[in-house]
């Protein structure tokens, strides 16, 4: 058994104390988080950190050295670190070392697991895409019934791949003390598929909201506000999280994508740079800035050729320095 597993106050709840890799005994998580931060894992940063432990396991002398306390202590440190911040990962490298310390070659275990990992996250991102498909089709009907949700989900599983996922695969469960002192009926996990089913369907049963990040394309749960567009994770190498970067990069790659709004981009940093060196006043800038937008949204809609618009944009900085000039009294 990898982990007992049981559902509470919105949270899931790992208990491991049993684990011999692991020290850390038992994890709390929001329901959701830990099955949706392993959809966006990447399998590069999986393979990296599993050849990393290869390496270490083919040096010279590691046969010996791997049942040393030191290394156990090591791994351990690792595995009790992954376990707080990926649960998922944590199951294949406890997997993987498992497997080696139960004689599989290094780089067989390896092999297996990069395997396992891709075809476990393609397939409950393929579930998670889906059942926000059926979601998005029972909207508005209050009465739509989430078992409903199983017996769609189970029946294009059929029909993929020939067998029910949820339907009848129950989990074992069983009552066991937790902390603090209280009776838990706790579900028995025995491999990461379990964790996978476990999690999905208790997020189903709760009901918890999921949406797609606008700026990444992973799945996350809107925590302040369901309209929320962007995830809080960090996004790639930037350092900054999707939603404080996510709106300036889509306005950008619009922008990019789109010749009207690069038109209408370009002319306002201009007319904005004129307001300031005050070539024209505030008002004006705020008058031209209005009519320029309202022009874009026509042309975007396409009730005014581009051309039109350019030439207004055009004609509006002619105008001005022809203004200009006859002030100056050229
Ligand atoms: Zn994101």
């Amino acid at each position: 058994m990898i982990a007992s597993v049981c559902v509470k106050d919105g949270n899931i709840r790992f208990y491991n104390e049993q684990d011999d890799l692991s020290s850390i005994g038992g994890i709390v998580c929001e329901l959701g988080k830990p099955l949706l931060n392993f959809l966006c894992y990447e399998s590069e940063r999986f393979d990296e950190a599993i050849s990393d432990i290869v390496l270490a396991f083919e040096t010279p002398g590691a046969e010996t050295g791997m049942h040393s306390p030191e290394f156990k202590a090591a791994t351990g440190e690792m595995l009790t670190n992954l376990q707080t911040s990926e649960t998922y990962v944590y199951c294949f490298m406890r997997e993987f070392l498992s497997a080696v310390y139960g004689g599989q070659p290094p780089r067989e275990a390896a092999r297996r697991l990069s395997a396992d990992f891709r075809s476990k996250r393609d397939f409950m991102a393929s579930q998670v895409e889906l059942l926000l498909n059926f979601r998005e089709a029972a909207k508005g009907d209050d009465n739509f019934p989430v078992m409903e949700l199983f017996y769609l989900l189970d029946e294009y599983n059929k029909e993929q791949i020939g067998e029910y996922v949820y339907l009848e695969k129950p989990l074992h469960s069983f009552y066991g003390c937790v902390k603090p002192p209280e009776i838990a009926e706790l579900y028995e996990i025995n491999s990461i598929d379990d964790l996978c089913r476990f999690e999905f369907v208790k997020m189903i049963e709760h009901n918890i909201f999921i949406k797609k990040c606008k700026n990444c394309g992973w799945f996350f749960i809107p925590n302040r506000r369901q309209d929320a567009e962007y995830c809080d994770r960090q996004f790639g190498d930037t350092n900054r999280k999707c939603s404080e970067i996510g709106a300036m990069l889509r306005y950008e790659k619009k922008v990019a994508e789109n010749p009207v709004w690069e038109i209408y981009k370009r002319n306002y940093r201009r007319q904005n740079s004129r307001a300031r060196a005050k070539k024209m006043t505030q008002a004006e800038f705020l008058r031209w800035s209005e009519e320029a937008s309202q022009k874009r949204d026509e042309c975007l809609a396409g009730e005014m050729p581009f051309d039109e618009y350019a030439a207004w944009l055009e004609q509006g900085r002619i105008r001005k320095v022809h203004a200009k000039k006859q002030q100056d009294g050229e």
